[in-house]
């Protein structure tokens, strides 16, 4: 299985060396030109577990892993890691479903894949000599979800770094209170598009050649790595076994995904899926008031030049720039390498890029977008509760409102829920009780959420009240680099 850059077919490398390189070494993404070579229908999952199907989604695009590697891993993932049997469990609400992804060990989708992607790493620094740095960005739920992956697994580092005052009360708890003699925790002075902007940066830095020479091969946990996008094919193939099993639809019948977006990884995976056979009508892409990539699915014009960065009640979702949309770009253009570096160059030094002709249409033909500010996703989260008695974050909010915003023909729609909303007590029981919590603490919120709807929290969520603070960082973006560096040379 080969993958090249998204920006050029020069630099090659096989599933193992992707996974553990994270990024290519000109900036672009690992793309392989073998999606949708070996199709994987309804019919070959039929009656199958969650981790049978993830077998056959990674063999097909993982496949210089071993079967043994992969089962293994797998085996390790997703036994007894997550709150519920079923993993991602599907449920009602009222016409819609709710795909549950935030079940795993920090509450939040990233689980999913970050359950998985250390065992992949492990097997492809087995037999090398290399040990790996994960650098990792994060708005808010990659972090812990990373961390809680990482830790203490041998021959791998972890530095992670989230946007100062960015992120929740309990987002930032969960990640600075991680133990494990291999992590490495700091604050970053800005948002995130420029924490993610710096690590890519450090990806074609002197830093890796340096790292490089003493063994540590520098990588990331962030979707720009394929083993994060595979893992999370798994679950829509998943979600449409469990709709026909539930006869909520037939075998063959069309469906419709509605994802909250911030780095359109989610949703990308999405199209992997219907690339490879799924019979998925259309990924509605959910976003917040940062709205780039409605506009852009709507016009083929991505500006972020006068958008101004709006902090929002959905923090996973505060990002103008959407990493993964660029390995949609390569493949809607055939596979044009001189178009997408031409795109990405326009994006670094204009600020904005245009796509028209065929490549949208392909886009157009196969996302629906909308998006929801934060009056809308509060008055979201409070008419779940009210008519449908089920309690959703903000993030999930987002995509059920665009989803009832725009489905009228009766297509069954699922919406990806990616988080628990016991990550964001303050704004749920705000949403629910209609006023301010005041200066109640993200523990007071959690406390209170649960009196008032039963609702328990998860226990992972209540037991880091009383934890100790064991990372105190704070860096600017510059000062990124010197971290990892040292945080790299330490001994694990
Ligand atoms: C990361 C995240 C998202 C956005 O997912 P992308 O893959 O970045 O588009 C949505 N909701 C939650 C809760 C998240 O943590």
């Amino acid at each position: 299985m080969k993958y090249h850059s998204t920006r050029s077919a020069a630099e090659t490398a096989d599933a193992r060396e992707a996974v553990l390189q994270g990024l290519c070494r000109d900036g672009g993404l690992f793309v392989s030109d073998e999606l949708g070579s070996k199709p994987l229908r309804p019919e070959d999952i039929r009656g199958q577990s969650y981790q049978s199907i993830a077998l056959e989604v990674f063999s097909r695009l993982l496949g210089d892993f071993t079967r043994e590697e992969l089962l293994a891993g797998i085996e390790h993932a997703y036994a007894n890691t997550f709150a519920s049997p079923a993993v991602t469990p599907v449920s009602k609400i009222g016409r819609e479903y709710l795909l549950e992804l935030y079940h795993g060990p920090t509450s939040a989708f990233k689980d999913v894949a970050l359950c998985m992607l250390p065992e992949l790493m492990s097997a492809a620094l087995a037999g090398t000599d290399r040990r790996a740095m994960i650098v990792t960005a994060t708005s808010g739920d990659t972090g812990k979800a990373a961390l809680s992956g990482f830790q203490d697994v041998p021959r791998t580092g972890i530095a992670c770094f989230f946007p100062e005052g960015k992120v929740s009360d309990i987002q930032r708890l969960q990640m600075v209170t991680q133990e494990g003699r291999n992590v490495a925790v700091a604050a970053v002075k800005g948002n995130f598009d420029d924490v993610q902007r710096e690590v890519k940066r450090l990806f074609a830095s002197p830093l890796r050649a340096e790292l490089e020479e003493k063994g540590v091969t520098l990588s990331s946990a962030n979707s720009i790595n394929v083993g994060r996008l595979v893992p999370q094919v798994v679950y829509y193939y998943d979600a449409y076994r469990q709709l026909i099993e539930a006869r909520e639809i037939k075998e063959g019948d069309s469906v419709d995904f509605a994802v909250p977006t911030g780095n359109f990884g989610d949703v990308l995976a999405g199209w992997y899926a219907r690339e490879m056979g799924l019979p998925v009508r259309r990924l509605i892409v959910a976003s917040n008031a940062n709205c780039v990539l409605t506009d852009f699915l709507r016009t083929g014009v991505y500006d972020i030049s006068r958008r101004p960065f709006v902090k929002t009640i959905s923090p996973s979702m505060d990002i103008l720039i959407s990493s993964n949309l660029e390995r949609l770009l390569y493949y809607v253009t055939g596979g044009d390498t001189k178009r997408v570096a031409a795109l990405m160059k326009d994006l670094a030094e204009r600020k904005r890029f245009v796509l028209d002709g065929e490549a949208l249409e392909k886009v157009q033909a196969a996302f629906g977008c909308g998006f929801a500010d934060d009056e809308a996703t509060r008055r979201t989260i409070a008419e779940a509760w009210r008519e449908n008695r089920r309690l959703i974050d903000p993030h999930t909010a987002v995509a059920l409102r665009v989803a009832r915003d725009s489905s009228a023909d009766g297509t069954p729609c699922t919406v990806l829920a990616t988080a628990s909303p016991y990550k964001f007590s303050r704004d749920v029981l705000e949403a629910i009780e209609g006023r301010p919590a005041g200066d109640a603490d993200g523990f007071a919120c959690m406390k209170r959420l649960c009196a008032v709807t039963g609702v328990r929290p998860p226990v992972r969520l209540e037991q880091l009240e009383g934890r100790k603070i064991l990372h105190r960082s704070t860096v600017t973006p510059a000062g990124m680099a010197d971290f990892v560096r040292r945080a790299a040379l330490r001994d694990f």
